[in-house]
């Protein structure tokens, strides 16, 4: 008969830390998470070091899925991760592998001298448990529900996004303006941007209350409502999304220059690529 057990087993990997989801689990069943207090935080594996070294595995974010589902196992499908959790979860994921500190290069903008810092990763923490989006607003006497996108939404914004951007790049490089096709060409563009951005609002709206206190979930009725109605609808949730993104962005660290003193801020922008290798 066959031995399944090896004397490594009891060598396997335990947990780093635990953590409590900042969203405290609102918007997840247990097909995302089996809990939202005191999940587990493994390190990453060999494997998942490897892997996030693959060209273009942060694009897909099938990565990252991967590695969110393997160093946490209460998430059972990182995709519907929310963008309250996801920073936190990657730092926390961050600290378990390689410890309390990001290694990160700057260049002096005053004297060009090269200093390496030393980024602590804990902070990110604090602050990403600590900050408060606004997901319930009021417009007119409506009461207004949002939700945060999921990890998944984010890929494909990024995607569509970085699709868009690349080819008004072109564009713009071979611009002649005695062209009419290419300025339509770049009209056209816009306006996918434009179609883009008014798809993402309407779909993280939930529910609208109405000052009679009836409810409307269906999103047809809910996307005729806020596109064909008064703008004071749309771009006040245009306006709390934007500041929720913010609120959900690491603030800077100050930095100063070990030659000359000059203090500036480096952004701590969880770019994925770095943040996943050791230095
Ligand atoms: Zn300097």
């Amino acid at each position: 008969m066959e031995n399944n057990t090896s004397p490594l087993q009891k060598y396997q990997r335990q947990p780093k830390l635990y953590i409590d989801l900042p969203s405290q689990g609102v918007w997840y069943n247990e097909n995302v998470v089996t809990k939202y207090k005191d999940l587990e935080v493994y390190s990453m594996t060999a494997n998942d070091e490897i892997s996030i070294k693959t060209p273009d595995a942060l694009f897909s974010g099938m990565t990252v899925k991967t590695i969110i589902e393997n160093c946490v196992p209460s998430i059972k499908d990182a995709w519907h991760i929310n963008s309250i959790d996801l920073d936190y979860i990657l730092a926390a994921i961050r600290l378990a592998s390689y410890g309390d500190s990001i290694t990160i290069e700057k260049k002096c903008t005053k004297c060009d001298n090269e200093d390496q810092y030393a980024i602590p990763v804990q902070p990110m923490l604090d602050y990403l448990q600590n900050t408060k989006p606004i997901f319930d607003i009021e417009v007119e006497g409506f009461k207004i529900h949002l939700r945060p996108l999921t990890y998944k939404e984010i890929v494909e914004n990024n995607q569509s996004n970085m699709h868009v951007s690349r080819s008004l790049r072109q564009v713009l490089k071979s611009f002649a303006d005695d062209d009419p096709k290419q300025g339509e060409h770049v009209e056209k563009m816009y306006d996918e941007l434009n179609q883009r951005t008014k798809e993402v609002v309407c779909r993280v709206i939930t529910m609208i209350t109405t000052p009679d206190g009836d409810n409307e979930q269906n999103q047809q009725f809910i996307r005729d409502f806020i596109l064909n109605g008064e703008p004071v609808f749309y771009n006040t949730i245009q306006e709390r999304f934007i500041n929720n993104n913010d609120l959900l962005t690491l603030p800077p660290t100050k930095v100063e220059c070990s030659e000359c003193g000059a203090e500036s801020d480096i952004k701590t922008e969880l770019d994925y690529s770095n943040f996943f290798s050791k230095t």
